[in-house]
């Protein structure tokens, strides 16, 4: 079944201790939107401007992902985030983000996109993943990826996308702050109570815990040695997740659910291995589905 994921179709300048690579494809659509690609057909949502380049919507067509509901607004700029990593790449600074043509999107849901099953509202301001859900005619499984800028700054419209929602993937750090609760575990059921029946906290490097009604299930994140660039990995993997998810015919969603993280985690990893979507866009599904061999041995006992 097909995936629409809206969010962040971005200018990215990333700059590591070793290398500065200025306005790569990135945003928080782009990452998840070629990620889901892999496993099933991708329908793309957001907003560019007129900087935004050519050989970047050849990017998405290579992967098939459909680009119909992908805005041109020719007088503007794209969102730029520039950011900028520490040694142990796992500490990032953002040194400036300007909104460009995202600041005033009302976006407006092809007629075509509307029955997609399974939506992924990737990170992007909380109004927006609302006015898009408003849109959708009623989706078979709805997930939702934030930030702590939005708990800061738009948390009443975040309590209500998490009544609206099947499933919410956050890191440890956001969901201490959602919850006032300093243990993950026992943020996971006071997350719950704000509307989620499934709950995803990422921890990076150390992996993810599914909090779902069939109880908790820990996953480990592929074990790489080298990092590049971990821009875009939470996306890649909600992305990989969502895309793996749809593309499952039988199961309970508890079990596909739980398979789809791990092809998350794995998507992640090779978006790890190289500056914004290099490497991503050229992983094969033979690579993935090693990767995925590999960590079923790592992690069973
Ligand atoms: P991640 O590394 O998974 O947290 O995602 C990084 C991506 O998020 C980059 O490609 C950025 O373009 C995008 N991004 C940065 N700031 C924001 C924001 N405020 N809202 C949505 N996307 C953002």
């Amino acid at each position: 079944m097909s995936v629409l994921v809206v969010g962040t179709t971005a200018l990215d300048s990333i700059k590591t201790p070793k290398r500065e690579n200025p306005r790569l494809l990135g945003g928080s659509a782009s990452h998840a939107a070629i990620a889901s690609s892999f496993f099933s057909p991708t329908k793309l949502m957001g907003v560019v401007g007129g900087d935004f380049p050519a050989k970047y919507i050849a990017l998405y067509k290579k992967h098939d992902v459909c680009t119909g509901g992908l805005e041109h607004v020719k007088a503007g700029k794209t969102f730029h985030w520039s950011g900028e990593y520490e040694v142990n790449m796992n500490n990032r600074r953002t040194i400036e983000t300007v909104l460009g043509v995202i600041e005033h999107w009302q976006p407006s849901v092809p007629v075509e996109y509307e029955t997609t099953p399974y939506v992924l509202l990737a990170n992007i301001a909380p109004q927006i993943q609302n006015h898009v859900l408003d849109q959708m005619a009623r989706p078979k499984f709805v997930v939702a990826d934030t930030m702590d800028l939005w708990l800061n700054i738009a948390l009443e419209e975040v309590l209500r996308l998490l009544k609206r929602i099947d499933c919410l993937v956050l890191n440890d750090s956001e969901a201490r702050q959602l919850t006032e609760e300093d243990n993950t575990v026992a943020a996971l059921p006071k997350i719950h109570k704000m509307g989620p029946r499934y709950v995803i906290i990422k921890k990076g490097e150390h992996g993810s815990i599914l909090s779902s009604p069939k109880g908790l299930f820990v996953a480990p994140a592929y074990p790489l040695r080298k990092v590049v660039d971990p821009t875009g990995a939470g996306d890649s993997f909600v992305g990989g997740m969502m895309g793996f998810l749809a593309s499952q015919r039988t199961g309970s969603v508890d079990r596909n659910l739980r398979r789809a993280i791990i092809h998350g985690a794995v998507v992640a990893s090779f978006c790890c291995e190289g500056f914004g979507v290099a490497v991503t866009t050229k992983t094969t599904r033979a690579q993935i589905a090693a990767r995925v061999r590999e960590l079923e041995k790592v992690a069973g006992f």
